[in-house]
């Protein structure tokens, strides 16, 4: 009830939640269920928990931010929702998002933007933004996001809380709605990377209805968190992220935060990733490829919305159904992702595309011969006003730069708050090798 009031007190403000009747009825029912009590005592029995949008909770309308599932409802939980359920967590609300998760500031949802709770006036970051601004705001200790290229790390660290993008396969993505599926991972939130690991130790495990699945080796798998001795852990720091297009203020925290680091006992070290200038290349390339294969499914006639021309066939109605239900980003972005994939442009574009993925993965398996974790900027600026860069595409795509390498090379990584430059939140960044989910949690937890 409390999470309750905090809701009605501020989202008519901030519009993080797209749902929130149905599931009210549905969690002050669960929460009220002796049996849930009864059971196993799990970390989030009884939690409050939000979700993304874009994540499957049976029963539940679910829009993916979009007009285009206008009228679908979910006809089966995704998996790291099962087992929160079955763990006793009771969800109560879906958050807004930019629609199908593309986005980087929260403002392409077809429902209305989120405001960032610490200057309403700026965006909350994206695209799980009414995630992100759910536990920032104090609706909930834990929600669910999804990460394609940043999409838990850059609004985490634009409203001062603790976000983990896990290494590729340890989250199920069944039951996430595909936007880009060989980068897209769920991602919780929390505040602190101590909350995120009690979820996470709930979440993860392999999945066979997840092709990509992959388990956790018996050494990563958690109990309570260690608090780690950071005494001689090599942090390297990327001389590419620490460049030009940095804000000294936000360079300023930055380097506050890994004086902190050193304090408690690690060792800095430069390490170069050379290829980073190609990654927003790659990433746009790969991801809108996927996309446009991936949305194809949205027709009008298996999912949602439909809309029926006064003339025409099928043909007529797939077009105008797409038309009307999809919005300028997502339309963009099928465009993009087509053309990359046409036969004249496949070799040129889509195939270079994955040799330079390959390439941006080589670069942190040598720098992880140097040292044992990485730390960088998430973002090269703080939260920006509404509307800054939504009239020019690219400027919003660079917001992605130093999240998308780690997206593209499959590690783990995670965004958390390392101080304030004028009023604003600003996070740091923590990527490890693969598999090192939770070392990393580890590394945040004592610096937390
Ligand atoms: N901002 C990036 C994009 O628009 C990342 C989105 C995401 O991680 N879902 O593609």
């Amino acid at each position: 009830r409390a999470a309750f009031d905090r809701i009605r007190d501020l989202d008519g403000n901030l519009r993080a939640l797209l749902a929130k009747d149905e599931p009210r009825s549905l969690a002050l029912a669960r929460a009220a269920d002796a049996r849930l009590g009864a059971g196993e005592r799990t970390p989030v029995l009884g939690l409050p928990i939000v979700l993304k949008d874009n994540l499957h909770w049976s029963g539940l309308p679910m829009t993916c931010g979009s007009r285009v599932l206008d009228g679908y409802v979910a006809p089966y939980d995704a998996t790291v929702v099962r087992r929160l359920l079955e763990a006793g967590a009771v969800p109560i609300a879906k958050a807004n998002l930019d629609e199908f998760a593309m986005g980087s500031s929260g403002e392409y949802s077809a429902f209305g933007p989120t405001r960032n709770p610490w200057d309403p006036s700026r965006v909350p970051g994206g695209s799980s933004s009414g995630s992100v601004v759910s536990v920032a705001a104090g609706y909930a200790p834990l929600a669910l996001g999804s990460d394609t290229g940043g999409s838990v790390r850059l609004p985490a660290s634009f409203c001062n809380v603790t976000a983990l993008r896990p290494t590729y396969g340890v989250l199920s993505r069944y039951g996430l709605t595909a936007m880009a599926s060989s980068l897209d991972q769920v991602g919780p939130i929390a505040a602190t990377a101590e909350d995120l690991a009690l979820a996470f130790q709930v979440m993860a495990g392999v999945d066979p209805q997840d092709s990509t699945s992959v388990d956790l080796p018996e050494a990563e798998r958690l109990a309570p968190l260690r608090a780690a001795d950071l005494k001689g852990l090599r942090i390297g720091l990327p001389k590419e992220y620490f460049a030009e297009g940095l804000e000294p203020a936000v360079r300023a925290v930055l380097d506050g935060a890994l004086r902190e680091f050193e304090r408690l006992g690690a060792r800095l070290v430069e390490v170069s990733l050379p290829h980073t200038r190609c990654a927003i290349d790659t990433y746009y390339l790969l991801c809108t490829s996927e996309v446009s294969s991936n949305l194809s499914r949205f027709d009008g006639v298996r999912f949602g919305l439909r809309v029926r021309p006064s003339e025409g066939g099928l043909p007529e109605m797939i077009a105008e159904t797409r038309d009307q239900g999809l919005g300028s980003e997502v339309k963009r972005r099928i465009l993009l992702g087509t053309f990359c994939l046409s036969k004249g442009y496949y070799d040129a574009f889509y195939l270079k595309a994955l040799k330079a993925r390959t390439l941006i993965t080589g670069d942190f398996h040598a720098a992880f011969a140097e040292a044992d974790i990485l730390a960088s900027p998430v973002s090269p600026g703080t939260a920006f006003p509404f509307g800054a860069k939504t009239e020019d595409p690219l400027a919003m795509y660079l917001a992605d730069a130093f999240t998308v390498p780690a997206s593209l090379a499959g590690l783990p990584c995670l965004s958390m708050p390392a101080g304030f430059t004028g009023g604003l939140p600003v996070g740091i960044q923590l990527i490890g090798p693969a598999l090192s989910d939770v070392r990393l949690l580890e590394a945040a937890h004592a610096f937390q």
